[in-house]
Parts: structure tokens; C-alpha cells; sequence
């Protein structure tokens, strides 16, 4: 037996005995598949699997999924982050209807070509749904290919990317490439992880060189980190009687499609007296009255660091709000998609006392 087939058996016998029990391990639909395998991107197993069971009960098939409006599949996701990957989601499903009829197709090439949908997504689709025959690469397989092999390359490299790719491609087995990918994958979330792996209990211990040369904590390699960008968020929930003020976050910059309350950006923290002096240049008013800042989260994104503050207000008279600012009635706020750190401080708005009772705004 070649090393290789070797590697490959311990880990689907280890993986037989193993593996977590997840709902999208039940089941070939490649709907349900795609959907895991979209959310888990960047999200932890035990928090997916709630966002995967109740995305399927509003949304059971891809026909589903397409016909809903953006902002319910926004408002399901949130919490989830890179919402990119909701919008994304939301038009593959309509691809998959519109050009596939509502099935999707058994190529990779085919699946590539789905907005949201990379080579990773791909390989995994058609090797696990539909029995194709193709590697998957994502950041547990790199680590352990990187530790098991001893390969130093960066695997943020174009090398690099291209190496592990060819080695994950030469140890599938001949048939049921998806659970050898999956074993890969699962391998690396539960015993050859980052930190402090267990490699006592690896089915592969006895060939990793890694281990053998000590070099386990030094692999994988990365080449470059990327820049971190520091943004500072000065919101202001307004209130007038029982309505707040939302606006749409815009395209080309996070959150898309998201909902928040008005929003000063500065380049450093400002205090009350600037955010006021900001509000009043937008609104063309004078009179603000800002309460706070009540509420200060620090919010890490993989390349930016927010710094969030939070403001009440009630709108002075007179003023003529931004056409960005839309009246929503408070107890219809849940219908809208917010970031979570967003979502947490509407808390504010219920300690506000309302002046008029249930009047609407003027504007
Ligand atoms: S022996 Fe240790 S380093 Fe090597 S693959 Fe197993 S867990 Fe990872």
C-alpha cells in the first residue's frame, strides 16, 4: 500500500468512529449542502447548526430561497457576519432557479460559476452531494497537509495555494471523495487544531513529519498579514414619539443591506460635542440635545476594528431629517436586518420617554 492510500484509510476508519453528527451530514441534498457549507465560512460548528436549522425552516427548498425578499434572508443571517455571503447566497439561489431549474447542477465548472461560490464551496458541493471527484482546500486542510507533509510553503502564496491544492488532489481516494474531504477537514477542526493539538490521539501520528522533526507549532506557514483598519462609529438613536430612525447601510462597504441608526463616522473618537456639532451640519439644526454616549462596544472584523458609540436623541422640531433617515415605528424595528452590535442597543430606545405618546414624525 503507498503512503498515500495509507493516509487516506486511517482517516476515513478514524473519521467512521469520529466524526460530529451534523445535520447536513444526513442528507446528499446538494441545497442543503451548499447552505452548510456557505454558512460555516468564518463561523464556529456549534453556532451554524441553529442558523442552518432555522434558515431551512423558512426557507426548505432553493425555490424558496429565491422567491424571499433580501431583507428576510438578511434578517435570518444576522449575527452571522460577511454578510456579503447572505446576498450572495440569496442570488445563487435565483441563478440556480432561473438558469438550472431549480437543480443544481452536478459539475463543478457549473457550481464555480454561482455567485458566492468559490473553489472551495464548489469542490465541496460536488464531491459530497454528488460524489464528484475533487479536493477541498480550506484552512484545516492546509494545516494539517502543512504538518503532515512538513511543507513550509506560505499557504497564502500563489505557490503555495497551487501545491497543497495538487497534494489535496493526489491523496483522494478513488471513490468517495467527499468523506475523504470531509475526514481531512474534520481531522483538522478536532485534533490537529491550531493550538495545542492532540496529536496522542491522531490516526496519522505515525507519519507525520512534523511531529517526527518537532515542528508542529512553526507549520502552517503564512507569508503576510493584512493591514487592520480602525474606523470610529458615533450612532445617534433619534427618537420622535414612537418612531426611530433607521438608514440602509450603502454598497461598497460593510454591512450591505443592513439597517442602523444615523451614523457620524469620524477618523478618531469624538465626544458628544463634536458628534452634536457634526448632527447639526447634516441637519442644518441647531437645537440637538444628545444624551451619552450610553453604550461603547469595540466590534472586530477579520480586517477592520470598530469603534462604536452610541447616542439618544429626541429630533428637535422643525428639522428636516436626511433623505437616508427612515421613520420606523419601534415596535416594527425586529423586521429589520441590523449588525448585532446594532441590534444589542436598541435597549436604549426603550429607556427613552416618548414627549407625545404615539404621534408619528412630520418628515
Ligand atoms: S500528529 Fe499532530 S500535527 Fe500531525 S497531523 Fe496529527 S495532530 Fe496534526
Amino acid at each position: 500500500m503507498s503512503a498515500r492510500s495509507w493516509f487516506s484509510e486511517q482517516l476515513l476508519s478514524w473519521y467512521e468512529e469520529e466524526h460530529r453528527d451534523l445535520p447536513w451530514r444526513r442528507t446528499k441534498d446538494p441545497y442543503r449542502i451548499w447552505l452548510s457549507e456557505v454558512m460555516l465560512q468564518q463561523t464556529r460548528v456549534e453556532q451554524g447548526v441553529g442558523y442552518y436549522e432555522r434558515f431551512l425552516d423558512a426557507f426548505p427548498t432553493v425555490h424558496a430561497l429565491a422567491a424571499a425578499s433580501e431583507r428576510k434572508v438578511l434578517r435570518l443571517w444576522q449575527g452571522l457576519g460577511y454578510y456579503s455571503r447572505a446576498r450572495n447566497l440569496h442570488a445563487a439561489a435565483r441563478q440556480v432557479v432561473l438558469e438550472h431549474g431549480g437543480r443544481f447542477p452536478a459539475d463543478h465548472t457549473a457550481l464555480r460559476a454561482l455567485p458566492g461560490v468559490g473553489d472551495y464551496t464548489a469542490a465541496a458541493v460536488a464531491s459530497i452531494a454528488f460524489g464528484l471527484h475533487h479536493a477541498v482546500v480550506d484552512g484545516n486542510v492546509y494545516r494539517v497537509l502543512a504538518r503532515v507533509f512538513d511543507i513550509d510553503t506560505p499557504i497564502d502564496s500563489t505557490e503555495g495555494r497551487r501545491r497543497f491544492r495538487d497534494l489535496a488532489s493526489s491523496l483522494l481516494p478513488a471513490t468517495d471523495a467527499g468523506t475523504h474531504n470531509q475526514a481531512v477537514m474534520e481531522l483538522g477542526a478536532l485534533i490537529c487544531t491550531p493550538r495545542k493539538p492532540g496529536c496522542t490521539n491522531c490516526p496519522v501520528a505515525s507519519w507525520c513529519l512534523a511531529l517526527a522533526q518537532d515542528r508542529v507549532a512553526s507549520l502552517p506557514v503564512k507569508q503576510g498579514r493584512t493591514r487592520v483598519r480602525d474606523r470610529w462609529f458615533h450612532y445617534i438613536w433619534v427618537q420622535k414619539g414612537d418612531f426611530a430612525y433607521l438608514q440602509e447601510r450603502p454598497a461598497g462597504d460593510i454591512w450591505q443591506g443592513l439597517w442602523e441608526p444615523p451614523l457620524i463616522e469620524g477618523r478618531r473618537k469624538l465626544g458628544t460635542r463634536a458628534v452634536t456639532s457634526a448632527l447639526q451640519e447634516l441637519t442644518g439644526e441647531g437645537s440637538w440635545r444628545l444624551i451619552g454616549p450610553q453604550h461603547k462596544v469595540r466590534h472586530i472584523l477579520s480586517h477592520q476594528h470598530l469603534h462604536t458609540r452610541f447616542w439618544t436623541a429626541e429630533l428637535p422640531e422643525g428639522v428636516h431629517v436626511p433623505a437616508s433617515w427612515v421613520a420606523i415605528p419601534k415596535r416594527a424595528l425586529d423586521r429589520y436586518p441590523m449588525p448585532r452590535l446594532v441590534e444589542r442597543s436598541t435597549y436604549l430606545l426603550a429607556r427613552m420617554p416618548t414627549k407625545n405618546g404615539t404621534s408619528g414624525p412630520e418628515a
